[in-house]
């Protein structure tokens, strides 16, 4: 039987060989002048919706390339693949969360010098994928209205690690006790330098915000 301390040492092993992976492709990425976001949320809370809308948007000229993970399938690269821009599955074969290792294997075969922006949908779960560094420049959480307005404090970890919340399904909030003055103050509390947005993938309000915040991101 394995021992606290020795799963703990495993961990540590894992993730430290993770920051090494990461920190290679963070410097391929610099060079290559791309910014990448690192998409992070519980399933279902719309990661998949807001990129299709955000792909909309984009004209064909635009340098966006996105990888998407998920335990199984290729849902969602099919999805997103409808957009005219390169998409890439990343299948973990049952993990919890993308590593640094499936995104450098993903980038192989691309020429990192044809994009500006490079986003990752990580697989939907809060707890561990904010403890895998991609080398992205930014982690962003979307977190949704039909969700619990307490969820920042339950996972301090991924809002704390997280510079942007993305707060989805915002059409929804007559309809749901989401209390989004508390989930503001809550995720304040956690990260009080975190970037809040407000959005609807359903209705499209919020959506000039967060292209913005994107084209920042990819000019800085
Ligand atoms: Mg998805
Ligand atoms: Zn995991």
């Amino acid at each position: 039987m394995t021992t606290v301390t020795e799963k703990i040492a495993v961990e540590k092993k894992v993730l430290s060989e993770n920051d090494r992976v990461a920190a290679g492709l963070r410097e391929r990425l610099r060079k290559n002048g791309v910014y990448c976001i690192n998409i992070i949320s519980s399933p279902g809370a719309g990661k998949t919706s807001l990129l299709e809308r955000t792909l909309a948007r984009f004209r064909p000229e635009e340098r966006v390339a996105v990888l998407t993970g998920d335990i199984a399938t290729d849902n969602d690269a099919r999805r997103m693949a409808r957009f005219g821009f390169p998409v890439k599955q990343i299948c973990t074969g049952g993990s919890c969360h993308v590593d640094a290792k499936m995104v450098e294997r993903a980038l192989d075969d691309w020429d990192l010098s044809t994009l500006d922006l490079l986003i990752i949908e990580n697989v939907g779960n809060l707890v561990c994928p904010a403890s895998y560094d991609l080398g992205e420049d930014e982690k962003v959480v979307v977190l949704s209205t039909t969700e619990g307005d307490d969820k920042p404090l339950k996972y301090p970890g991924t809002f704390f690690r997280a510079t942007t919340l993305v707060i989805n399904k915002i059409d929804l909030l007559p309809y749901v006790p989401f209390n989004i003055e508390a989930v503001r103050e809550n995720a304040r509390k956690i990260n009080p330098n975190i970037e809040i947005l407000e959005l609807s993938c359903t209705t499209g309000e919020g959506l000039d915000t967060w292209c913005a915040w994107l084209e920042k991101g990819v000019l800085a």
